[in-house]
């Protein structure tokens, strides 16, 4: 093993990777007409360029282009050869993208400080992303237009033609650019790289409002099969595919979302980026993946990579090229992604780079006006959104989630097989004390409503699924999140509520439909949501515009990734109803909803509530601060019950 790479080269990663340096030194053992080539992937940033989270307002240490361009910087100083490509979703996905699209804008010359950033840090190419589309065409041209780089984008078209290459494509489909390689002796000779990008066509769904009518959306690997030999007949030496999609089936079905894999299959392609899933290549996370090899880093034998998100990993594929005549040919690759952090045993989080000034300074004036946005109001809300009942009372801020989700399914639902079926919309209280103590719930006042608000309503970077489940499954649904709740004797006084071993997470409260829960029964289900009573009937009076929900009807439920796969063991949400995986998380959707509504308004409509059991009471605690609103809380009678443990409110409820 050549100990002349540098320190944090090809030796600073996991102890995975280091067996493979043993393998691989590449550029010591590039010879005369051999040339070792890196290339380097960001992926998915979703505008997180200062190590920031924006929600939160604080410094993290888990994102930031400003990081990840330390990373960069090192291996240029190390490699011989490397470009440095970006895979697409660059645009949206924090507040900064937000602050961009919905306040400052971006008119003719304006320059996104996305691109400003990339140009800064100097990319050889990008291709688009999904999210790209979400603030319209018009919008990603002026934010494209100040990149210093080619952006390609092969299968999304503003006119389809008989063939793929007969298409009016929206960007290039692909470039070919002339770069020089130093081979092993330091000899320089020219190169063409052909670099061609590919995004989900799915965003003709997702994005259909701003891209209806617009564009048309081809098939990755149909595009792919069309341009690269076009490619080839162009004088492309080598062809790196920019796959803003995942690793996934191996068998390739037309318009298939994550096509990365039979996309590595098209002869001529010698190197995929991948991205899009959010994960990291090479990594155990694909070890049972068909054509992959998830510890090499290669899908159908060619190196990939994917960079992670948000800055977290760089990408990097190293090729060996030898010279074939005048062209060049790959020889031997390996792949890794590396990370700018790594976590604890004690999940603490430490840094293993630190900051690029350049990319601090370049958006410095950006951030500062994203800092000021995220704390002041960007909407109004007409009622006081707080948590402090959310485990006895229908809630406002889960009211809230669920509004903005099913205004979301809804919207995603038409023109799908499933428009016209109902939509409910589930979700449960994220900050309700518990573990996280007394002050640990949601607060924010009636009025002004910022940004960082909706960080305390939805707390997770969960993103949005629909479920099409039947009435018998809302039911067990609804039975499973009853496991809240302690068994109470009727007619008994001050018995305590709550079970101390049920997180609030997996308490679903169900928007759309109107229910009751009969605390005399047992719990159908465990606090894991395994089967106890099979028998019981918590949940009572279950309607549907009035009627009785019967077993056979049929519901989308908008929900979250979590719970749609089988989080907690909810009966109809254990990952076979999928029917729709949103590329948005909760929480954009929530700021989309507030921005788009200016004030909002979240009272809680009691849809559901205890039933009546008399001369009974219930203990419960909550924080003191539910005190100044208690008199609010519909469907239920509270009243304070004096002190409880550790700095706890108790109160009391009379069923
Ligand atoms: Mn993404
Ligand atoms: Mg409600």
């Amino acid at each position: 093993m050549t100990m002349k790479l540098t320190r944090r080269g090809f030796l600073a990663t996991s102890a995975a990777s280091a067996t493979f340096i043993a393998l691989h030194p590449y550029s010591a053992r590039a010879a005369a007409g051999q040339a070792h080539l890196r290339i380097m992937e960001t992926t998915d940033l979703h505008v997180h360029l200062y190590p920031y989270d924006y929600y939160a307002d604080k410094p993290v240490d888990t994102v930031g282009l400003s990081r990840a361009a330390s990373i960069i910087a090192d291996i240029r100083a190390e490699a011989t050869n490397s470009m440095l490509v970006d895979n697409g979703d660059f645009l949206q996905g924090n507040p900064m993208g937000d602050y961009i699209a919905y306040e400052r804008g971006m008119k003719d010359g304006d320059m996104h400080p996305v691109i400003t950033a990339l140009n800064t840090v100097g990319f050889d190419a990008a291709t688009i992303g999904n999210h790209e589309f979400n603030y319209g065409l018009d919008f990603l041209t002026k934010s494209t237009n100040g990149a210093q780089f080619p952006v390609v984008l092969s299968n999304i078209v503003k006119k389809k033609g008989a063939s793929a290459r007969e298409d009016e494509t929206l960007y290039k489909p692909y470039v070919i650019l002339d770069r020089e390689l130093t081979d092993g002796a330091g000899e320089k000779h020219p190169i063409k790289v052909g670099i061609i990008g590919f995004t989900p066509p799915q965003v003709m769904n997702w994005d259909r409002k701003h891209l209806e009518g617009n564009v048309e959306a081809r098939d990755i690997v149909e595009t792919a099969m069309a341009y690269v030999p076009q490619m080839k007949e162009e004088g492309a030496d080598i062809i790196i595919a920019l796959s803003h999609s995942g690793i996934g089936s191996a068998d390739h079905t037309d318009g298939m979302e994550n096509a990365s894999v039979p996309l590595a299959a098209v002869d001529g392609i010698d190197a995929i980026m991948t991205g899009h899933s959010h994960l990291v290549f090479p990594s155990p996370a694909y070890k049972d993946y068909a054509a992959v090899d998830a510890e090499k880093g290669t899908i159908h034998g060619k190196p990939a990579t994917m960079g992670g998100f948000w800055g977290s990993h760089l990408g990097v594929i190293d090729l060996m090229l030898e010279r074939d005549g005048n062209a060049w040919r790959v020889v031997t690759a390996a792949s890794e992604a590396r990370p700018i952090y790594k976590r604890n045993e004690d999940r603490s989080i430490t840094a293993l780079v630190e900051d690029n000034a350049a990319v601090i300074e370049a958006v410095k004036p950006e951030h500062e006006a994203t800092l000021e946005y995220v704390r002041r109001a960007v909407g109004k809300t007409s009622a006081p959104l707080y948590s402090y009942f959310a485990l006895v009372a229908d809630d406002p801020s889960v009211q809230i989630v669920s509004i903005a989700q099913k205004w979301y399914i809804e919207q995603m639902m038409k023109g799908t097989a499933y428009e016209g079926l109902p939509i409910l919309s589930a979700a449960a209280p994220f900050k309700a004390g518990g573990r996280g103590g007394p002050e640990y719930y949601t607060d924010v006042p009636a009025g002004d409503v910022a940004i960082k608000n909706v960080a305390d309503l939805y707390l997770y970077p969960n993103t949005v699924r629909a479920v099409k489940v039947t009435g018998a499954q809302v039911k067990d649904w609804l039975e499973r999140s009853a496991g809240m709740f302690n068994q109470i004797v009727p007619g008994s006084a001050d018995g305590l509520l709550l079970n101390p071993d049920f997180p609030s997470y997996n308490f679903d409260v169900m928007d759309g439909v109107t229910y009751q829960i009969d605390l005399s029964q047992p719990s159908k289900f465990g606090p894991k949501g395994e089967p106890l009573n099979a028998d019981a009937n918590r949940i009572v009076n279950l309607a549907f515009n009035g009627q009785p929900v019967t077993d056979d009807m049929e519901f989308v439920v908008a929900t979250n990734n979590y719970r749609a796969s089988g989080g907690g063991s909810f009966p109809g949400a254990m990952g076979d109803t999928i029917i729709f995986e949103a590329p948005d998380t909760n929480r954009d959707v929530i700021v989309r909803y507030i921005v788009e509504q200016g004030t909002i308004n979240p009272s809680a409509d009691a849809n559901w509530s205890f039933a009546p059991m008399n001369g009974t009471s219930v203990l419960f605690e909550t924080g003191p601060k539910a005190r100044d609103y208690m008199a609010d809380v519909k469907g239920v009678t509270i009243e304070d019950a004096g002190e409880g443990k550790d700095g706890f409110a108790l109160f009391r409820i009379t069923l």
